[in-house]
């Protein structure tokens, strides 16, 4: 059976065009996806989780029945437990998680603590001139980005929304757009680009402060690196291109300055919209990413880093996210969902994830799994059950399901775990 327009649930590009080719219930071709697509469809199969509990120090298999009532007992019991990732799972499990944080009067925290947190604290400080994909693919003739390396990370962007793809007002392509890329080093993006700004690493904030300042006329000089006729040719181009965009990743949010840095680059897209149509936009990887925050803000008010502990959301990045109530050792359990921090996570902060109780609901088998007390199987989203995610530009897209499951999705885990909460 041939299925088409699959959307790939993989990065926050969300591709909506895949044609995936299933035979005896197995994934057996795709076409048009980028080669992470392939694999994430033609591997689903492998290295897949089974039920399993942590007994005499080892992980031995069970029903999935039992690892659910062990993983309610988990959190029943728990004074302060965390529920972290969310970010590779479709928004009904990520409104059942946030449902189950309430019940538990814990902590809930997406990704988005060790991605793009900053935007989103920046968004709530400066505001933020946005729009979707189509409109860049259809109107953007200057296209900039900033920290971020697309051409590595999110293969077919520059094919479907940016810098190669055709639209109504930018037929040629390539020729109908003036590619800038500002980065502290070369790479598979900077190939593409009409100008490269090199700048030193952690001058961010400054290289943008003197953008604004060349906008508005005012002499700059050589910054960080760059010279002072390269900041005014830039802010000229930006100042003179009839729809603009900024794109940018975690070179920006996470270098020195954090969400100053983001302050500055919003700024200087909303001063830029007083001589022509300027947008910016954040690269979000995980394919869901955009998903958890917009769940968790229409459920909570706040997009990451919640605490449920007084019987009230309360919202505080840096008190309230996983890396810091791990590193200080502030929770007694864990509920993993979706994502793998012990992979990426500091040390601290992964040493007392493996001394507490953990909980990982995951279809594959991963770092954090490994010293796991419960693992629940699930269904692959996009893959084997539906569901909706939010593409980098927010808009809603909704998930095919292309084989049939061997497990529940990661929704109906979530709420039977819920129920199971309620009945103890
Ligand atoms: S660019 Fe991202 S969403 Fe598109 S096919 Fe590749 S991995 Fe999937």
């Amino acid at each position: 059976m041939i299925h088409e327009h699959v959307v790939c649930p993989f990065c926050g590009c969300l591709c909506d065009d895949l044609e995936v080719t299933v035979e005896d219930g197995k994934v057996v071709n795709t076409k048009r996806g980028c080669i992470i697509a392939k694999s994430k469809f033609m591997n689903h199969d492998r290295d897949r989780a089974k039920p399993m509990l942590r007994k005499d120090d080892e992980l031995i298999g069970v029903s999935i029945e039992e690892a659910m009532d062990r993983a309610a007992e988990i959190l029943r019991s728990a004074d302060h437990p965390l529920i972290y990732g969310l970010s590779s799972t479709e928004c009904d499990a990520q409104r059942a998680a946030t449902e189950l944080a309430e019940l538990v009067g814990g902590t809930i925290d997406n990704t988005a603590s060790v991605c793009h947190g900053p935007t989103l604290v920046s968004v709530q400080a400066v505001g933020v001139v946005k729009c979707t994909l189509g409109e860049i693919k259809n109107r953007a003739d200057l296209v900039i980005f900033w920290g971020c390396n697309p051409g590595e990370a999110h293969l077919r962007h520059f094919l479907r929304y940016s810098v190669l793809s055709k639209g109504l007002f930018t037929q040629e392509g390539r020729k109908d757009r003036t590619v800038i890329v500002v980065d502290v080093r070369e790479n598979a993006s900077t190939k593409l680009a009409d100008i490269f700004l090199k700048i030193r690493p952690n001058s961010d904030f400054e290289i943008i402060s003197a953008l604004r300042a060349a906008i508005k006329g005012h002499e700059v000089g050589d910054v960080a690196g760059v010279a002072d006729g390269t900041i005014k040719e830039v802010a000229e181009k930006m100042k003179s291109c009839k729809f603009g965009v900024l794109f940018f990743g975690l070179g920006l949010t996470m270098s020195k300055g954090k969400h100053m840095n983001i302050d500055a680059a919003l700024s200087l897209v909303r001063d830029l919209n007083d001589y022509t149509k300027f947008a910016i936009n954040s690269m979000r990887g995980h394919f869901n990413v955009a998903g958890a925050n917009e769940v968790l803000i229409w459920q909570t008010g706040y997009p990451y880093s919640v605490n449920f502990s007084r019987g009230y959301p309360r919202y505080n990045p840096g008190e309230f996210s996983a890396v810091d109530v791990l590193s200080r050792k502030e929770c007694d359990a864990a509920l993993i969902i979706a994502a793998d921090p012990l992979s990426s996570f500091p040390l601290r902060a992964s040493e007392h994830l493996a001394k507490i109780p953990t909980i990982v609901i995951d279809p594959k088998n991963s770092m954090t799994s490994l010293v796991a007390e419960v693992v629940i199987p699930t269904a692959m989203v996009g893959v084997e059950c539906e569901g909706t995610a939010y593409r980098m530009d927010c808009i809603p897209i909704r998930l095919r399901k292309v084989v049939e499951p061997e497990f529940p999705s990661d929704k109906e885990v979530l709420e039977e775990i819920i129920e199971k909460v309620k009945a103890g």
